[in-house]
């Protein structure tokens, strides 16, 4: 490809909307180009890296037996609606009508479709272990996109299906797709790791998640020194053994004035009822947090959560629980809607669904039967001490809503805690028989019985990879692309406007073609300063930079690698030997 005729223009500047670098670089280096929020389209470098991430993809599906398959994007409500999730999805769904007034989607993913397929085609055990996958255009209408492909509106994603009689054989299904990840993300280049998950609005037991570790990424997982790891959203507390009730104090309410805050309760607890022990801690407070779910079908339902006054609700592991419900603040109309409630003392007195409010009460699993609290006594101004948990008061369940905090203890014993941020690149579950049974997926077994079939379901976030790949794959210069992944192998740069050597950047460019080396020539004039040349050539990152320029006249040309900097004069007659090894 000659520059001269190339779809590019690059960019001086950073687009107005970019905080990542990823972002910044693909728009800068004419990767991408914005269309709306959340939805882009590829330009020619943009679409030659793509389909290298598509090629890895289905190098490693194909691999493992996986076969290839295309649905629509444009999808009928029907099986959506039998599992459920046409009303689950809620706002995420894009939905239009046909012009006979029939509801359709654009599938934000494929479940329903694929399990029916099946279900149209295949009727024995003897037809199955089976596994399905296609690349294809999803969409989701992100309520935040953000970060231009790395979460937009329309992405592309591989998701692939297994279709098994047995649980082993899901076992095994969800094996060989864990370890064509382990392949995927291996040969995309960057630093990842495999975490716990929680399922979310895809139903299903055990999953886990490929994150590529970036502090730019929108999730929170943690590690322990004896190898736990899990997305924090699927972190459990370890819960400490309750207390016999026998022999603990009487609850008594207390005046507290002007403490509508644990810090400022905390100091007044200290300054008015001194501990003999020790002194208060805001992990002895009982803090009760209001939210309103939004349910999927648009109805708000309050929820009250009680957890130690040490700890923030952490949104993610929040809405993680109560999904497909959105999570929204509970507004001054709310509270004028339930006058029980008052802010800043409020207790477990006024919630639970038994209480005159009736608001749905959940609590940290720290709150064990037993544990004593400084809690709120619903007046205002006061406090309740020693309010014992299973004595003066039950929830109406447990959550795992608390922040997770670097050195919290691992659920399996394995240690602290370390927190780190990452881009969820890939998602694995073991889905079960819930598709399967909704959409009637049964084969006839090795006795004539018919038997629900079990699924998995593995998703990529294939466009989602290429801004993962450039978040690492990028200096202050522009991006620098792992050989795997660059849109072409080489870029060629004639400088200089002498014949000669232009003359020679020309054969050169041929030689390396006939080589089988994809060659990016920057052949554009003498007006095109070679600095502009250069700037571009590290902002668009093809690995390897080959000058025809002054040394031509002694039979030499330079040789750039752009990762490293390193540069070396080369024989031109030992080009292309040179960087074909
Ligand atoms: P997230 O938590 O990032 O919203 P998800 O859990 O909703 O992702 P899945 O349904 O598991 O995503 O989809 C499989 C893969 O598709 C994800 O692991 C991710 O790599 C990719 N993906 C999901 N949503 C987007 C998006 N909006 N833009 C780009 N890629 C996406
Ligand atoms: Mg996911």
């Amino acid at each position: 490809m000659r520059m001269s005729r190339f779809f590019l223009r690059t960019l001086r500047d950073d687009p107005a909307d970019a905080e990542v670098p990823s972002h910044k670089l693909l728009v800068r280096a004419g990767y991408v180009r914005r269309v709306a929020p959340g939805i882009y389209s590829w330009l020619p470098l943009g679409l030659k890296v793509l389909a290298k991430v598509e090629k890895i993809v289905r190098e490693e599906m194909d691999a493992i037996g996986s076969q290839e398959v295309r649905f629509p994007a444009l999808l009928p409500r029907e099986p959506y609606e039998v599992s459920g999730r046409w009303t689950d999805y809620g706002p995420n769904v894009f939905r239009v009508k046909d012009r006979k007034g029939n509801d359709m989607m654009l599938g934000p993913t494929h479940e329903e479709f694929f399990t029916l397929l099946v279900k149209d085609l295949y009727s024995s055990y003897k037809d199955l272990p089976l596994s399905l996958y296609q690349i294809q255009t999803k969409y989701r209408d992100e309520a935040r996109p953000r970060a231009g492909i790395l979460r937009g509106r329309e992405f592309i994603m591989k998701d692939s299906y297994s279709f098994d009689v047995h649980d082993e054989g899901l076992e095994a299904s969800y094996q060989a797709h864990r370890e064509a990840y382990v392949r995927i993300f291996d040969r995309l280049g960057f630093e990842y790791v495999i975490v716990r998950a929680t399922s979310g609005a895809m139903g299903g037991s055990a999953s886990e998640e490929f994150l590529a570790v970036a502090e730019t990424g929108e999730d929170t997982f943690v590690r322990s020194p004896g190898g736990y790891a899990a997305n924090v959203e699927a972190v459990t507390t370890v819960v400490p053994d309750s207390i016999p009730l026998d022999g603990l104090p009487a609850a008594h309410p207390e005046q507290t004035p002007g403490t509508p805050t644990i810090d400022s309760l905390v100091a007044h607890l200290n300054e008015a009822f001194p501990r003999d022990d020790r002194p208060w801690e805001a992990a002895d407070t009982l803090k009760n947090v209001l939210v309103m779910l939004r349910q999927p079908d648009g109805d708000r339902v309050p929820l009250a959560i009680g957890l130690p006054g040490n700890r923030e609700v952490d949104a993610k592991r929040l809405e993680a629980h109560v999904a497909p419900a959105a999570v929204e603040p509970f507004d001054e109309a709310d509270f004028a809607a339930h006058p029980a409630l008052v802010k800043g003392y409020i207790g477990p007195g006024a919630l639970g669904s038994e209480s005159v409010t009736g608001i749905r009460y959940l609590t940290d699993p720290r709150v064990v039967e037993g544990s004593r609290w400084v809690t709120g006594a619903d007046v205002q101004g006061s406090h309740v001490l020693d309010l014992v948990a299973g004595r003066d008061f039950v929830s109406d369940g447990t959550i795992e809503a608390a922040e997770v905090r670097a050195g919290d203890p691992a659920p399996d014993g394995s240690g602290p805690l370390e927190l780190a941020r990452g881009i969820e690149m890939g998602h694995i579950f073991q889905l079960g028989r819930l598709y399967a049974e909704a959409l009637d997926l049964k084969v006839l077994d090795e006795n004539g019985k018919l038997v629900t079939v079990t699924m998995g379901s593995y998703g990529v976030g294939v466009s989602r990879a290429v801004a993962a790949v450039a978040e690492y794959a990028h200096d202050d210069a522009g991006l620098v692309w792992p050989r795997e992944l660059a849109p072409f192998d080489i870029h060629l740069i004639v400088a200089g406007k002498d014949e000669a050597v232009v003359a020679g950047a020309e054969q050169a460019y041929l030689d390396l073609q006939a080589a089988g080396l994809d060659v990016l020539f920057d052949d554009r004039p003498g007006k095109v300063s070679l600095g502009v040349k250069f700037k571009d050539a590290e902002l668009i990152g093809v690995p390897t930079i080959v000058v025809v320029g002054k040394g031509f006249a002694d039979g030499l040309v330079e040789v750039k690698d752009r990762a490293t900097g390193e540069k070396r004069d080369v024989e031109v007659t030992a080009l292309v030997d040179h960087l074909r090894s």
